[in-house]
């Protein structure tokens, strides 16, 4: 019974059981779709893993940031498949619907790891059904320090569902997605404990350099000439907090809704009264309303990619590299002091 010893500090090995059973998502929690389409769908389905018949397992994760983190986890296994549900080239699924390209691959799949709070609402009922056998992990599960939801309460767009929830974007800050390999790789250990030491070891080298990572950032936030800035959508919620920046706009309050000229003309009033020190887009929307505001207001644009899209079959360290890009961008659009 040994402890292993941890980049966020000693974490107890031992405890797995009751924890991977409470991580696990029962199907019914997940929210009930609205679109009765799917439904006849799973009359062609059928479950069980293809795959699986070799021996080996079909793990599907939700999007390309959780599909990333998981490869990391299980470098090197050869009874466990790794695949994601939806295109690497999506983005953020905030308005997904699913494919019957998706419901084949669920039907076929042995566990599915998601992002969790809120990010699959695409998921519903007809899931359960497609897969009964399903095993859901949820990576979010348990994580402390989340951020609420940046809406506007008055705005037409802020309806019931999105009002009042956690920010689901953990994956564009390393600390968290360093929590996040933590919960997958406990709660793949007690699916498959076969493979535990190497889970472990994965762990250990994929969170320390997410602590590097960190580490790098958090070191950038302290020099930094201007730390308030306005960005595309809720992304970077949570690494503007480890740099220690102000995010005082969104552009897309509602993730793919462009604002109302009301709304592009109070974040250009925003970007002036507070001396805002960039407009950050990002690539997987248009960055139009950002480069708008830059040009009203003289405020620098540039791109910064929170990696919740990328190629297919990217490489392991796809996510640092993008994200030491975006240490770059931000010393050099932001200034620094010294
Ligand atoms: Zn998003």
């Amino acid at each position: 019974m040994t402890k292993e010893s941890s980049f966020l500090g000693n974490i107890d090995f031992t405890g797995y059981s009751g924890y991977v059973t409470a991580c696990f998502v029962r199907m019914e929690k997940i929210m009930i779709i609205k679109r009765g389409l799917l439904s006849f769908l799973f009359l062609f389905l059928s479950a069980g893993s293809a795959w699986a018949e070799g021996g080996g397992k079909l793990i599907l994760c939700s999007t390309f940031p959780i599909t990333q983190t998981t490869r990391n986890v299980t470098a090197g296994t050869s009874s466990l498949q790794v695949d994601s549900l939806i295109s690497p080239q999506l983005g953020c699924p905030h308005d997904y619907a699913l494919t019957p390209k998706d419901m084949r691959k669920l039907a076929k799949a042995d566990v599915l790891i998601i992002n969790g709070l809120g990010m699959e609402e695409f998921l519903g009922a007809p899931l359960a059904r497609a897969n009964p056998g399903l095993v859901i992990i949820d990576s979010s599960r348990g994580i402390s320090g989340l951020l609420q939801d940046q809406v506007d309460d008055k705005s037409d767009e802020a309806d019931d569902e999105h009002r009042g929830g956690f920010n689901p974007h953990l994956f564009a800050s390393p600390v968290m997605t360093g929590l996040l390999t933590k919960n997958i790789a406990e709660a793949l250990e007690g699916l498959f404990p076969e493979d535990a030491e190497l889970f472990r070891a994965n762990y250990r080298s994929y969170g320390e350099r997410m602590n590097r990572l960190a580490a790098d950032f958090t070191a950038l936030g302290r020099r930094l000439g201007n730390n308030r800035i306005i960005t595309q959508h809720g992304v970077f919620d949570y690494l503007a907090r480890d740099l220690g920046l102000e995010v005082v706009g969104l552009v897309q309050v509602h993730p793919g809704s462009e604002p109302s000229a009301a709304g592009i003309l109070s974040l250009i009033r925003i970007a002036r009264e507070q001396k805002v020190g960039a407009i950050f887009t990002e690539p997987q929307y248009s960055d139009g309303v950002g480069r708008t505001i830059a040009n009203e207001t003289g405020v620098p644009s540039a791109t910064l990619d929170p990696a919740a899209s990328g190629p297919e079959n990217a490489p392991l360290e796809y996510y640092e590299t993008v994200m030491r890009r975006n240490l770059e961008v931000m010393a050099n659009i932001l200034g620094t002091r010294e």
